[in-house]
């Protein structure tokens, strides 16, 4: 029985969950084929500044002063990431300025640090869908009436407070702090979880209810389902352009390939003579649709239903669509036992109904999808890409 329970059990990190939420594809060529990238310059930038700021923060009889947390940084900095001399000094005075700013708006000596960067491991699920997930927390401080759980960020973008309040990643270091001070789960309300935008110097903070725990655990079983059904599809987003695989990715390593040919063909031309076709149609449907307004008004000007131009005529069809009196059809084909037989399940009507539902049902529904048939078809996108 442990075996089997053990053999289902799935450990990841957060970090790998966050990755396939935000593109599966991208954590199967991380996490199960075990394909490495080189790290970001994003990337290490945001390592140098996380351990700098664990350098302000650790308990010490004499907090670090600015300068000593400047020369940290500094001999953290690695300027070999950087693509040119430019570059590298815009990062460098970008990290600087960070720091200033921490140091404008904080004092190191105020905090209470309870822990940095602790590791942890947290069980979720039950049963055979017993799972375990770890990852870092960056820091723990015990406040004036509880815990505050603080993350720090690299991104450029502030996200707005709705984002921290469903924030995922707060609610798993919520949930591995409680397992570890189960005494404070009755105090959730005086526990914060934080965000800290360490390029805005801003902090957006939140706290978490027992329901909110409980669907996001939900959220992560359901992933993690997701997962072991090897469902790797990728997604296309803005992320794309940090992810490191965009060579053997489906989506985008056909821009890295230098040799295009299908059998004595030349693709590229294919390609380039497909898109200006399609373009081209679009072109001809608009001006088609703009000679037939016009047509049309001046057939009904003249009232006639043909006219001639020099290479043939054009004449006006008049098509009539009808739709039925519903009770009365049923009420003639129900004695006969042939109602059942005209009734069609409609995707467009469940589509429309499908917000109104409650979430379990919605879950349901989703559950019942069953993929009927595939067909691709040629999406163009004109430009330099
Ligand atoms: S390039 Fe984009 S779609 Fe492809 S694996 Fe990376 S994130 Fe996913």
């Amino acid at each position: 029985m442990i075996n089997s329970l053990e053999e289902s059990l799935m450990r990841i990190s957060y970090s790998a969950l966050d990755a396939y939420k935000s593109c599966p594809l991208k954590y199967k060529y991380q996490q199960i084929d075990k394909i490495k990238t080189p790290k970001s310059k994003e990337a290490i930038f945001g390592t140098i500044l996380h351990s700098t700021m664990k350098f302000i923060h650790t308990p010490g009889i004499l907090s670090p002063t600015l300068e000593q947390a400047m020369e940290f940084f500094s001999n953290s900095w690695n300027p070999a990431v950087f693509d040119s001399p430019e570059e590298e000094r815009a990062a460098f005075v970008q990290g600087v300025k960070i720091i200033q700013d921490y140091y404008k708006r904080n004092n190191p000596a105020d905090f209470n640090i309870v822990n940095l960067e602790s590791r942890f491991q947290i069980e979720i699920g039950e049963k055979e869908n017993r799972h375990i997930v770890s990852g870092i927390i960056d820091r723990i401080d015990r406040t004036a009436d509880g815990f505050e759980i603080i993350d720090y960020k690299t991104a450029k973008k502030m996200p707005t407070q709705d984002r921290v309040e469903g924030d995922m990643q707060l609610s798993v270091y919520l949930a591995a702090f409680l397992s570890y001070y189960p005494e404070e789960r009755k105090n959730l309300d005086r526990l914060k979880v934080s965000l800290y935008f360490l390029k805005h110097g801003m902090k957006l903070s939140a706290s978490r209810t027992e329901e909110q725990l409980k669907e996001n655990e939900a959220v992560f079983l359901e992933t993690i389902k997701l997962i072991e059904e090897e469902k790797f599809e990728p997604i296309i987003s803005p992320l794309c352009d940090w992810c490191g695989y965009q060579n053997i990715c489906p989506m985008w390593k056909h821009k890295f390939k230098e040799l295009r040919k299908l059998d004595t063909e030349d693709v590229s031309e294919l390609i380039d003579e497909y898109i200006e076709l399609k373009s081209a149609i679009s072109i001809t449907k608009d001006r088609l649709a703009k000679i037939q307004e016009k047509i049309t008004f001046y057939m009904d000007q003249e009232g006639v239903a043909r006219v001639f131009g020099q290479n043939g005529l054009i004449a006006r069809s008049l098509r009539v669509t009808y739709k039925y009196n519903e009770e009365k059809i049923q009420s003639l084909l129900a004695p006969l036992g042939k109602w059942q037989d005209v009734l069609k399940f409609d995707k467009t009507a469940l589509k429309n109904v499908f917000d109104l539902l409650p979430d379990s049902v919605k879950k349901e529904i989703e559950k019942a999808k069953i993929e009927d048939k595939k067909t691709s078809s040629l999406i163009v996108k004109k430009g330099k890409i």
